[in-house]
């Protein structure tokens, strides 16, 4: 029998490039994987190889999973490394892995604010008190400040990043409920988080992309 060549033989593997953050990625469909996702790095870029049968949906979730596995083993967060692998977690699930914090750590509880967050050098600090309330609140916190090193000020673009967290409305509503009831003179739940930072210093993010005007200050204004 006669064999004919095609151009795309079933059972090739196809290769595409994309960019995680600023990560080179190259994504290889092989169509003998049935289940199995694996990711190493390879020079300056990371290979990740993925079943063919995969979704548009499920190769971008893998894709960033496997990206924030192999960054964060080369390059773990510093600070509390369960907060850190945490972080990186929820990075990969809701961010696209594209928010790679430099530090993640519990600091003693702030008075004013529950979480904040230096774009300029990557560094998130989580206020102790977070440690009463349940996981999915300050997962939230976790996504809110991760989300920062995206996109720095609190304007629609920067929402739209935080809603991809499906309890972000409920988390929200918990916090402002918790600084209610204790009086705690936090308004709008992370309105205050911003730490003071040369913002056009953000490595590889596109500058024109932070909301300019937003209040950074820090700390904030008294009264
Ligand atoms: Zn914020």
């Amino acid at each position: 029998m006669a064999r004919t060549t095609r151009t795309a033989p079933p059972g090739a593997v196809t290769t595409t490039s994309t960019l995680v953050g600023t990560t080179t990625v190259e994504v290889r469909r092989s169509p003998r994987r049935r289940r199995t996702v694996s990711a190493y790095r390879d020079a300056d870029r990371v290979v990740v190889l993925i079943p063919a049968r995969f979704s548009a949906g499920e190769e971008r979730e893998w894709v960033a999973r496997m990206v924030a596995r192999v960054e964060g083993s080369r390059r773990p967060p510093r600070g509390d490394d369960d907060l850190g692998r945490r972080a990186a977690r929820l990075s990969a699930r809701w961010l696209d892995g594209r928010a790679q914090p430099v530090s993640v750590r519990w600091v003693p509880a702030m008075r004013t604010r529950w979480a904040s967050c230096t774009p300029a050098d990557g560094t998130i600090r989580l206020s102790r008190r977070l440690q009463d309330f349940p996981e999915w609140v300050q997962d939230y916190v976790l996504v809110h400040e991760l989300a920062h090193l995206i996109e720095a000020g609190h304007g629609p673009r920067f929402w739209q990043l935080v809603g991809a967290y499906p309890r972000t409305e409920r988390a929200r509503g918990f916090l402002d409920g918790v600084s209610a009831a204790a009086q705690l003179p936090i308004a709008d739940d992370l309105a205050d988080d911003l730490a003071e930072g040369d913002l056009g210093d953000l490595g590889d993010d596109p500058v024109d992309e932070l909301a300019e005007g937003d209040d950074l200050a820090w700390p904030p204004a008294a009264g």
